[in-house]
């Protein structure tokens, strides 16, 4: 699909960047023309991602940090940093995101906290640091990534579509309060998608996950990341407040 210039002169930062559907939706914006932020946990992982972007598009505009994400001072230094190498931030992908699948009778509470601190407060980390910025260029837009899971739950492993719920809230209420901003909020909702997790599965395993959607099959990174450049163009002006589900029309 040809979707040279749809960013053209934007800048987008995109957490967890480095692999999966992060990758993916760095890989598309900058073939759309984006400058694009890659946020990693590691720096290796980052490095090893600028060096794959490089070869898949060739002369794109790149850089890659690796802020810890659940501090707030360093997830603002890092947006700073962004801005002043690319000059603004127009779009904001809040896409680092972990799952577990414990039950409640074992579940750590330690690991819940783990995953709220990057699935909901790195996500408003994020937003707050780059609000700012984007009402004072006139406007942005920001794209969270949700789950399936935010819709159906999930029957162990409480804390994670507990997350990708409040991820469906502060979508929601944030694109209330930014509209007079300019500043659009939206989010994707994948179903099960062939990332490392996924690839790592029996392909006997993957044919009985797909053969109750009605798609036929589960996503791939690429399929969500087209739908977050939708987004993020200026095809979506109109689009604010919603969680877009990328599914298959998966029912659980
Ligand atoms: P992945 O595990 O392949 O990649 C996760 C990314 O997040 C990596 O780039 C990693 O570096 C980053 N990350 C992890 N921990 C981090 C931390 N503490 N600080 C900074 N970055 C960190 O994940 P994925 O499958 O591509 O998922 C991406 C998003 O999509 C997540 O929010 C996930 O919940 C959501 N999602 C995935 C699926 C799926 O089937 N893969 C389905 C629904 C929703």
């Amino acid at each position: 699909m040809n979707v040279a210039g749809m960013l053209e002169g934007k800048t987008a930062v995109v957490t967890g960047g480095t692999r999966g559907i992060g990758y993916e939706i760095v890989r598309v914006f900058v073939q759309a023309g984006a400058k694009v932020a890659l946020f990693g946990s590691r720096q290796e992982t980052v490095d090893r991602a600028l060096e794959k972007i490089k070869e898949d598009c060739p002369g794109g505009s790149v850089m890659g940090l690796c802020p810890k994400l659940n501090v707030y001072d360093e997830v603002e230094a890092a947006m700073q940093q962004v801005k002043n190498e690319f000059g603004r931030i127009d779009i904001l992908v809040n896409n680092a995101g972990i799952s577990a699948r414990d039950s409640i009778f074992e579940y750590d509470p330690k690991e819940f906290d783990r995953i709220m601190e990057l699935n909901v407060n790195a996500v408003f980390y994020c937003v707050r640091a780059v609000a700012p910025i984007m009402k004072e260029q006139g406007g942005g837009s920001i794209i969270n990534t949700s789950s399936m899971v935010s819709i159906y739950g999930q029957p162990a492993g409480c804390g994670y579509p507990a997350s990708k719920f409040a991820v469906n809230g502060l979508t929601k209420s944030l694109a209330r309060e930014l509209g007079s901003s300019q500043i659009r909020v939206n989010a994707v909702a994948p179903g099960v998608t062939r990332t490392d997790m996924v690839a790592s599965l029996p392909e006997e395993m993957v044919k009985r996950i797909s053969a109750p959607i009605p798609l036929g099959r589960i996503g791939e990174p690429e399929e969500v990341a087209n739908v977050c450049l939708f987004l993020a163009s200026e095809l979506a002006s109109y689009v604010t407040g919603t969680v877009i589900s990328v599914d298959g029309a998966t029912i659980v």
